[in-house]
């Protein structure tokens, strides 16, 4: 088994039980990023840039493959039957790349302890997000929740820093 795959599968343990009827597919692209921002700062010879650059290829070849990808807003993601590994993990990226990695880990601690005895859904997180009431997060709600515009900054980057890049300016727009 690949050792990253071990950084995914742990990184689980951080979800909060699913009061979703389908699959909560945020939580695979929670994981996702998790894996690769583990194994960045674990095996020093692969950076996070670099990880999250093939992230951004296969998020790529998905909206290729399946159009859907491009109409579809990402909460929508479990009940549309699309997965959100990739997509997902440059979502949490870019939450990470915003907050500074102290916040981001105190928002998925937070969130764990809250929900550890309710469950919680996509919503749930959404919320969460919504009450930290950060500028630097609502534009990205406003790409990724309430539109799909968030599908350009993704066809349109060549490496994951252009992906950070292109959807700060294009949220300013
Ligand atoms: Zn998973």
């Amino acid at each position: 088994m690949e050792v990253t795959r071990l950084y995914h599968e742990l990184s689980h343990l951080w979800d909060p039980r699913s009061n979703e009827s389908y699959s909560p597919r945020w939580n695979e692209g929670k994981a996702t990023f998790l894996e690769y921002l583990t194994d960045s700062r674990l095996n020093k010879t692969v950076s996070l840039s670099s990880h999250m650059t093939n992230v951004l290829k296969r998020a790529k070849k998905q909206f290729v493959k399946q159009p859907k990808y491009l109409t579809t807003t990402f909460e929508e993601y479990g009940k549309a039957g699309l997965n959100a590994y990739s997509v997902g993990a440059l979502f949490f990226a870019l939450l990470h790349h915003e907050l500074g990695e102290e916040r981001f880990n105190h928002l998925l601690r937070t969130f764990y302890a809250e929900h550890v005895k309710s469950g919680a859904s996509t919503g749930d997180f959404i919320l969460a997000l919504r009450d930290l009431k950060n500028p630097n997060i609502d534009w990205i709600l406003s790409r990724w929740v309430n539109s799909h515009r968030f599908t350009l900054d993704i066809l349109d980057a060549t490496n994951f820093e252009h992906f950070i890049m292109l959807s700060i300016r294009s949220s300013k727009i």
